[in-house]
């Protein structure tokens, strides 16, 4: 009785497998076809000044509404975009989309964009992001690079060539979900950064958890004297806000300030949170 159970396991284990591997393959194939068709579109939240909330940049957020398959995270089709080999197309089109919507936006505003891991595995990538920004007009000065320390630790020579080129084009890189991943803070001296992007999982507990105040208040003063800006991300709480700015940080984002929002949407917050909007500057 129990072998024929155990088998019985084995069966439904492998048809869930199967499943899954079927899901992923639907999935990639909507993805390809969503690229094609122009589907994929890119959204835009705030970055603030923490001391008055004037808006300093916006961080650019993929975003896929499938007709059959709904909402689809980023977190579920940027990986899944990786691991079939055409991150390189999705991030093309997005950066592309990205960059033509911040030519509208005043000039002394940021755009801020996530490179996946995968991309900082290949060395065609830093090529391959000038080029977009040249045929939009978007000067590489305007723009800022979010990486992870996982993508960079997993790929150091590539990825350590990948962010000096940027930076020498003109971009800053910021190390995003900053105290998460797995690196050394050692390695990390051996990388040039300009921002580091405090992880939503410190910020959301930081009222409430003492243990996370002492590590936001530690980010903070590592940063201050590496010379490193610093963002909270994941405010939702005015209190988080307060409490972030009396500790010294500069800059914010997360739901308090602004949920991302499309292209028209941002444009209309810039309205209202922007004193130069009326007369934009273009490149
Ligand atoms: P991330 O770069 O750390 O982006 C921040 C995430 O936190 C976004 O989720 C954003 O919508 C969310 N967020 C912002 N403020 C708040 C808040 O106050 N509360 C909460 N609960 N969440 C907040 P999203 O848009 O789902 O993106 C998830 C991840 O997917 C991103 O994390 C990034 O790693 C990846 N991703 C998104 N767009 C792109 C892209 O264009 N390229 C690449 N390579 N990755 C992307
Ligand atoms: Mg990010
Ligand atoms: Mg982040
Ligand atoms: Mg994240």
């Amino acid at each position: 009785r129990s072998k024929r159970r155990g088998r019985g396991q084995i069966t439904v284990y492998s048809q869930e497998i199967a499943q899954e591997m079927m899901r992923a393959t639907q999935l990639e194939q909507a993805l390809r076809h969503a690229i094609i068709s122009d589907a994929v579109d890119v959204h835009f939240q705030p970055i603030v000044r923490l001391d008055d909330g004037s808006v300093v940049g916006f961080e650019a957020l993929a975003r896929w509404n499938d007709k059959d398959l709904g909402f689809v995270s980023p977190a579920v089709f940027v990986p899944l975009a990786e691991e079939r080999g055409f991150i390189d197309a999705l991030s093309e089109t997005l950066l592309r989309k990205a960059a033509e919507a911040a030519l509208s936006w005043p000039r002394d505003l940021f755009l801020s964009f996530n490179l996946s891991s995968a991309q900082l595995m290949d060395p065609t990538t830093t090529e391959s992001i000038l080029s977009t920004l040249a045929r939009v007009g978007l000067d590489p000065h305007r723009l800022e690079f979010e990486i992870t320390e996982t993508a960079v630790m997993t790929s150091a020579d590539t990825a350590e060539r990948i962010i000096t080129d940027l930076r020498k084009a003109g971009a800053r890189i910021s190390l995003d979900d900053f105290g998460t991943g797995q690196s050394s803070l050692g390695r990390l001296r051996d990388f040039t950064f300009d921002k580091v992007k405090i992880d939503r999982a410190f910020v959301s507990r930081i009222t409430s958890d003492r243990a996370s105040g002492h590590i936001v208040r530690a980010i903070i003063a590592m940063c201050d004297g590496l010379e490193l800006e610093v963002v909270a991300e994941g405010i939702e709480q005015p209190e988080e806000a307060e409490m972030l700015r009396s500790l010294g940080c500069a800059m914010g984002q997360g739901y308090y300030h602004g949920r991302p929002a499309d292209t028209a949407s941002t444009l209309r917050y810039l309205s209202t949170h922007h004193r130069d909007f009326m007369t934009p500057e273009r490149d």
